[in-house]
């Protein structure tokens, strides 16, 4: 079997369509939402990422408030803006992005975002409502692997899935979240990670494999069983001479033999890393939503 590939690209382009539109509406009610930006330091990737997270807001309607400042800034100046984002109506969602410049408690930075306005997911007070089921703001990789499964028509309902990986960004929500008694879940899921016994034994098992480990080849087409999806959450640079850059990007999956093997399968780039931006957007547009006392979803 050669597999699908799933393109998260396009699903994230389709999303942010209908967010933009969903936009326009809510503008036609007077409500803009609104993201707060921090990014402290001058890391490259994180300006990057910052730089294109400001881009898709534009896009699609969202007002963003930049702030960039020098890693020269003091704790206390850092948790004030915190604080003014926490009281400033225009805004509804929040984002720190991470990494923090060395001397920075990123906790005590995340844990001070008003839980309402925590976009990304990482208050404990939005954590514990999605362990128990209530509504909460979701993180946005895992988030956006359930809907790449959704939109791909994948059914999640009484899969066994198998989640390599279980970091608190990636692996245990996406976990939790497949396993809520709820539409879109009920799977039945086996958490791995570097102490698990026989990761093959896992894997071969199972109907949706998930690779969030940070290492190439973590998941090759032996592990895999004819006919299963597979969600590369990975992002890894391997050197190339042949690039420009001097580097590749792969995921966390070999890709070309599972895709041999797979029903579906991701790709990265192009797969999951589309989804996590576009779900920053949907969050931060839900957060306005609740503010304005509108239904969500
Ligand atoms: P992380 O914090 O380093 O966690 C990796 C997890 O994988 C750990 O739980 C680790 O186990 C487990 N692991 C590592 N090697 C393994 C192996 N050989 N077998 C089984 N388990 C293994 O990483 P993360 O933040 O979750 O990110 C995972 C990957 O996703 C990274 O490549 C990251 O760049 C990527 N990512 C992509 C996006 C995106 O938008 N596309 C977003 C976030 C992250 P232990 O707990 O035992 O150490």
């Amino acid at each position: 079997m050669t597999a699908k590939i799933i393109d998260g690209k396009q699903i994230a382009a389709d999303m942010r369509a209908e967010l933009k539109q969903e936009v326009a509406g809510l503008k036609k009610q007077g409500i803009v939402p609104g993201l707060g930006v921090i990014l402290v330091g001058d890391d490259p990737a994180s300006q990057s990422y910052v730089t294109a997270k400001e881009r898709d807001c534009e896009e699609i309607g969202i007002y963003s408030d930049d702030n960039r400042l020098p890693d020269s800034i003091s704790r206390k100046e850092l948790m004030a803006l915190v604080e003014k984002m926490n009281d400033d109506p225009k805004i509804n969602g929040i984002l720190v992005q991470l990494p923090l410049p060395r001397g920075f408690d990123e906790s005590e930075v995340l844990f001070a975002i008003n839980p309402a306005k925590d976009v990304d997911g990482f208050h404990p007070v939005n954590v514990g409502r999605m362990v128990i089921g209530e509504k909460a703001f979701l993180p946005c990789t895992p988030h956006g692997v359930v809907k790449l499964l959704i939109r791909s028509g994948v059914t999640i309902e009484g899969a066994n899935v198998v989640v390599v990986g279980r970091s608190n960004l990636v692996g245990k929500p996406l976990a939790n979240m497949l396993v809520q008694k709820k539409p879109n879940a009920n799977a039945t899921v086996t958490i791995c990670h570097t102490r698990t016994k026989d990761l093959a034994a896992h894997t071969k098992r199972a109907d949706i494999i998930v690779a969030a480990a940070g290492r190439p080849n973590t998941v090759t087409a032996e592990m895999v069983k004819e006919g299963a999806v597979v969600i590369d959450v990975g992002v890894n640079r391997l050197e190339d001479a042949t690039k420009k850059k001097g580097y590749r990007l792969v995921g966390d999956v070999d890709f070309e033999a599972v895709k041999e093997k797979a029903s579906l399968i991701t790709p990265v780039p192009g797969g999951v890393g589309p989804m996590t931006r576009t779900m920053l957007l949907y969050n931060t547009i839900e957060s306005a939503k609740i503010a304005a006392g509108l239904e969500i979803e």
